[in-house]
């Protein structure tokens, strides 16, 4: 018998009777279940029978499957799941490599090529292990490490983690965080509805996985409580200072070292010796706000979506939401039946998608297997990991071959996708022409970052006090916003949802590298990095979530961090073995990256 009792993910204990059992069944994925009673029994016929997912596709954790199949997968699992609780939930042997495999392949309904397996695994860490954690730090001089300090650039999600490796790697570092608490774009952003649009079994740390969630799309506060949670385990507070914006970064050749230049919310500033720089700002931590005339004239509250005010009371009153991206998509629905009057003003329609779950809770049965049935959880992650790993991207790629005359569809299977978001719009508005018309986007389907949808924005739209101005707006008045045909909207409240400034990387810090070379400078327009990691004449400078790193047909960021920051914590590795004294990305290695993309992004 094997002894998983160091294993997180093998489950904790359990007695409970047949009835909770069987009342457990009716609230899990059933693919996933079938995965956790191969572990459960060591008999992999539970993925080799009549009982089979039948696709894989984004946030559809029962695989297509009919009641009567699910009904009979319960049926089969309830005894077995007793014989595992009364033999006391011991393991058997866990499976051959070869039947993990077979269980990616069950429930991707499709083979999982070889050559992604390691990448699963490795997110998946079936042998309790984390994969990612930093097991060098003994073999680097203890002197070595103590004069390689690290300034870690934010504290959101990706500078959390390069804490936690670096604190395991024996490295001296220091995180250096504009706001007072960890979590970044989640800290900032309590905007009615804010809520994340990626799976939350797969929106976390790997190796910090969580059986607590109560949403599938968890809301934000339940987020900044996980960053906040995950920060104190590992003791990274102690290494951060919060309330303290960097303002700019030097590199000395002749030091091969960094001075950063910080300074506090009371306005002192200060300057930090660094080795190493990694940036870990993000991309969405700068608001934009319109250039629109007048908006200085508005007499009551006016706020940035990232900046919400909460002192201020909104319900009564005549709201006008500019901007209906992301964000806009997510305050609309929530703050409607609060406000007398909502005015949203959209530029551009948005491409939605069905996602029933978008805010389901997590019912108490699916918390339960997660914490107890062995390795449910992990297997409930790469359903909602793999049919955003790449596998929608081809519907993304122009087929130069294609045309339907439409001008609105890239390719077959883009055009299959629109069909599908395309119903999904009309069958919720239903006989309305006009509203139909100014919500159905006039571009290929997932040109832009699709949002998940589970009927909240039209059923907001379609309220009586609530209209959509799809005309452009002409200015702001002291009293609401006048449109360029003259249509003068009251409103007592405005709230500018108008994004994010995510092209300006690393802006407003002023970032000097080798001979002087000003990083906005050599970016220009067109930021780029090899990876979106490295940039020539930077040397020892790490970018996480740099540019050209963004998502958007699918996936996780906190994912991509865990796989940039494996990658800088390579690069440090090696550096300081080799007693290099900087490490940096060659011009042409970077360059032909560049090319790489730019010719890929060109086909998208
Ligand atoms: P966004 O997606 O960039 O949307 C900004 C919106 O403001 C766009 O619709 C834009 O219209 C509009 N806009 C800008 N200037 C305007 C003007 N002068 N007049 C009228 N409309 C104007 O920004 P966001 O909603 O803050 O989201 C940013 C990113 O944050 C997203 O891409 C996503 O990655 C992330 N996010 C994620 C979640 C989530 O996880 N659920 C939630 C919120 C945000 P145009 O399209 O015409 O430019």
């Amino acid at each position: 018998m094997h002894d998983a009792g160091h294993n997180p993910h093998a489950g904790l204990p359990f007695t409970d009777d047949d009835a909770t059992i069987a009342a457990v069944l009716e609230d899990v994925s059933i693919p996933a279940l079938m995965c956790s009673l191969v572990h459960m029994t060591g008999d992999p016929s539970w993925i080799r029978g009549d009982i089979r997912p039948q696709g894989a596709a984004l946030n559809e954790y029962q695989g297509f499957m009919s009641e009567e199949m699910k009904a009979e997968a319960r049926r089969r699992a309830l005894p077995a799941i007793a014989r595992y609780r009364d033999n006391g939930c011991v393991l058997p042997p866990p499976p051959p490599p070869e039947v993990l495999h077979e269980m990616m392949s069950y429930l991707a309904c499709a083979p999982v090529e070889d050559d992604v397996v390691p990448m699963f695994l490795e997110d998946l860490h079936l042998d309790g292990s984390d994969a990612g954690a930093v097991t060098w730090r003994d073999e680097i001089p203890a002197e070595v490490r103590a004069d390689a300090h690290v300034v870690v650039i934010g504290c959101g999600e990706a500078g959390l983690l390069a804490g936690i490796r670096l604190q395991q790697a024996g490295l001296p570092f220091t995180i250096v965080e504009k706001n007072p608490g960890p979590g970044g774009t989640w800290w900032e952003n309590r905007y009615p509805g804010a809520r994340v649009d990626v799976g939350s079994h797969f929106y976390c740390y790997s190796f910090e996985p969580a059986d607590h969630w109560t949403e599938y799309f968890s809301q934000h506060p339940e987020l900044r409580e996980y960053f906040v949670r995950v920060m104190k385990k590992y003791g990274i507070d102690a290494h951060t200072r919060f309330n303290t914006e960097v303002t700019a970064a030097t590199f000395h050749e002749d030091t091969g070292r960094w001075t950063v230049e910080v300074r506090t919310a009371d306005g002192a500033t200060d300057t930090i010796d660094a080795r190493f720089v990694i940036s870990a700002v993000g991309s969405l931590n700068q608001p934009k706000l319109p250039d629109i005339p007048g908006m200085e004239d508005f007499a009551g509250p006016s706020f940035h979506s990232a900046r919400w005010d909460t002192s201020v009371d909104y319900r009564g009153t005549r709201f006008a939401l500019i901007g209906a991206g992301a964000s806009g998509f997510q305050i609309a629905p929530t703050i409607a039946d609060d406000v007398a009057q909502l005015t949203v003003f959209q530029r551009t329609a948005q491409w939605m998608f069905p996602n029933p779950n978008y805010h389901r809770p997590v019912p108490d049965g699916e918390r339960w297997a997660i914490r107890h049935l062995p390795f449910y959880g992990r297997w409930f992650r790469f359903l909602t990991f793999y049919p955003g790993a790449g596998l929608n991207i081809e519907r993304s790629r122009v087929d130069p071959e294609f045309d339907d005359g439409s001008g609105v569809a890239i390719s077959e299977s883009n055009l299959a996708t629109r069909q599908l978001f395309e119903g999904w719009i009309r069958s919720q508005v239903g006989d309305d022409p006009e509203l139909l018309a100014k919500v159905l986007p006039d571009y290929p389907a997932t040109a832009k970052r699709t949002l998940q949808d589970n009927g909240s924005w039209l059923t907001c739209l379609k309220k009586p006090h609530v209209e959509l101005v799809r005309t452009g707006i002409e200015r702001i008045v002291a009293d609401g916003v006048v449109t360029v045909d003259g249509t003068h909207y009251p409103a007592d409240i405005i709230c500018y949802a108008t994004g994010f400034r995510h092209n300006d990387y690393l802006w407003p810090m002023h970032i000097v590298g080798r001979g002087g070379r000003v990083l906005r400078e050599q970016w220009g327009e067109e930021p780029t990095a090899y990876l979106g990691i490295t940039v020539p004449n930077f040397p020892n400078l790490f970018c996480l979530y740099g540019p050209g790193t963004n998502l958007a047909h699918g996936g996780s960021l906190i994912f991509q961090s865990e796989c940039q920051v494996n990658y800088v914590m390579g690069a440090l590795r090696e550096t300081l073995a080799s007693g290099n004294r900087t490490v940096e990305v060659r011009p042409e290695v970077h360059d032909e990256y560049a090319e790489r993309y730019q010719s890929e992004i060109s086909q998208m």
